[in-house]
């Protein structure tokens, strides 16, 4: 197969409008409800499937994000999910034929105070301990691996070591939302753009699901799943649920070409700052979320300054690069910082949410976890532990400190 075709996998667009009856019906024609249809429709031979999107696909988080993969993560369960993710990622061309711009180069997370060094520390230990491959590295590696580095963090934030997270990638984002949609499509899944769902129905009071109404008619649907991105708690709203998540935007900027190469993806989760390079070229950095809530997807001037008086900080030579492009993203953040695949107690409806700002690095496994609980009706291992009712029970997956945002 030749790059050309490999790139361009076609979608399958409906000829009309939506059907008056599918079997499953996903709000959100983003990463992870697409990667939902692709699995249902794959995996489980379940192609009866619409997505609605109200906009285009991959036009919410999942078009604007800073595509960084790893599974660095803090606590056992995440650290199992996020590495299944990350190895079907490295694979993610071979399976669909398209080219998702997949490169492995490494993350580092730097440490700046021995606080922040026994964190790592433990981070590592537990990443080995579940396996992921993340190391210790002094000063003197980290300036081998990354020249650039000003140890001393501008004389402000020293660097006294970090973790090396050796499988952590970065792939294009909208050609892994085209590989889904296309698959799923030639598989006889209907994805329709441009269409808002503006109510899910319900049997009587507080009964099991019936369908949704669109701004293309009226849909019955014998289960729904709401992967609605940054606006979860509207539209979960729409089938009488409450969720532990709030919306807060994130910004991120590309600069004009650094043409000496970057070779890894850099962090520091104590000054919440990151950066890696584009495929043309571009340095692209991000930090913390907006501690406001907000729908609001305007970038901000005090984003940007913050975001760069940080990076610079480590980076100096990013100080002589011009911001060419800003934009910003709304996060879907729950309280544990976690994410929640779930069934909902309501007869039909189910969520993939709390994806926040971590949440691409999750689409294949997230939507091949959804598939098969929407399929069987049982949660596999791996997405068990992120149920919604854990919130009831209160076992929380507490892990903000590998968010990287905050
Ligand atoms: C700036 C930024 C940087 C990020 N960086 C990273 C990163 O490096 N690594 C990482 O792992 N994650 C990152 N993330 C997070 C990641 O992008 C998201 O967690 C992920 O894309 C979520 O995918 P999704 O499918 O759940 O949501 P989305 O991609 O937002 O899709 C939800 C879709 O639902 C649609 N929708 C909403 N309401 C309705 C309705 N009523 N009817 C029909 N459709 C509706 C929306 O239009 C949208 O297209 C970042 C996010 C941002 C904003």
């Amino acid at each position: 197969m030749s790059e050309y075709t490999r790139t361009l996998l076609p979608i399958r667009w409906p000829d009309g409008p939506p059907k008056r009856t599918y079997d499953v019906v996903i709000i959100g024609g983003g990463g992870h409800g697409l990667s939902t249809a692709y699995h249902l429709a794959t995996r489980h031979g379940i192609s009866n499937v619409a997505v609605i999107e109200a906009d285009y696909i991959a036009s919410g988080n999942t078009g604007r994000n800073t595509t960084i993969i790893r599974a660095n993560y803090g606590i056992p369960e995440s650290i199992r999910f996020y590495q299944h993710s990350l190895e079907r990622y490295q694979e993610l061309e071979e399976e669909t034929g398209a080219a998702i711009l997949h490169q492995a180069r490494g993350i580092v997370w730097l440490a700046h105070t021995e606080m922040a060094m026994r964190t790592e520390r433990a981070r590592c230990a537990m990443n080995e301990a579940t396996g992921a491959q993340t190391f210790m590295r002094t000063p003197a590696e980290l300036k081998a691996l990354i020249p650039q580095l000003d140890l001393t963090g501008g004389g402000r934030y020293p660097v006294l070591g970090g973790s090396h997270h050796v499988q952590g990638a970065t792939a294009r984002h909208d050609r892994v939302a085209w590989a889904y949609a296309s698959i799923a499509s030639q598989r006889g899944v209907d994805i329709f753009q441009h269409t808002v769902v503006t109510a899910i129905r319900r049997d009587g009071d507080g009964g099991r699901v019936l369908g949704v109404d669109t701004t293309a008619g009226r849909i019955d649907a014998g289960a729904v799943l709401i992967a609605a991105g940054g606006r979860i708690t509207q539209v979960a709203a729409m089938a009488g649920l409450r969720l532990p998540i709030r919306t807060h935007p994130l910004h991120a900027f590309v600069t004009n070409d650094y043409a000496q190469g970057f070779p890894v993806i850099l962090a520091s989760t104590e000054l919440a700052c990151y950066v890696s390079q584009t495929d043309r070229g571009q340095m692209l950095i991000g930090a913390e979320f907006d501690s406001q809530p907000s729908f609001s997807r305007q970038s901000s001037y005090s984003a940007l300054r913050s975001y760069s008086y940080k990076i610079t900080r480590l980076l100096p030579f990013l100080r002589d690069m011009r911001i060419l492009r800003t934009w910003a993203g709304i996060c879907d953040i729950s309280v544990d910082y976690s994410p929640i695949m779930s069934a909902t107690g309501i007869d039909g409806v189910y969520v993939t949410t709390g994806w926040g700002t971590w949440g691409f690095k999750a689409i294949p496994a997230g939507g091949e976890g959804m598939a098969e609980l929407i399929a069987t009706g049982r949660p596999p291992a791996l997405i068990a532990p992120f149920s919604l009712d854990r919130f009831r029970r209160d076992h929380l997956l507490a892990d903000a400190g590998s968010a990287g945002t905050r």
